[in-house]
């Protein structure tokens, strides 16, 4: 099995075998494994956000 990052707990999440669900048993997370992708896409997007913001607001 496939392993992921849970997107809500980031505990380990797995994904099954025909790449089509992620769950984690640490929350109870589940999505599709296309909607979870775009779910860590969007992160990744917000967290370049914030550190183009800390940046911004250090002044330099
Ligand atoms: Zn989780």
């Amino acid at each position: 099995m496939l392993k992921a990052k849970c997107p809500e707990c980031r505990n380990e999440a797995v994904v099954d075998e025909e790449m089509t669900k992620v769950g984690c048993s640490h929350c109870g997370f589940t999505a599709s494994y296309e909607s979870y992708l775009e779910t860590m896409k969007g992160m990744a997007q917000n967290m370049s956000d914030d550190y183009q913001a800390n940046l911004d607001k250090s002044g330099f």
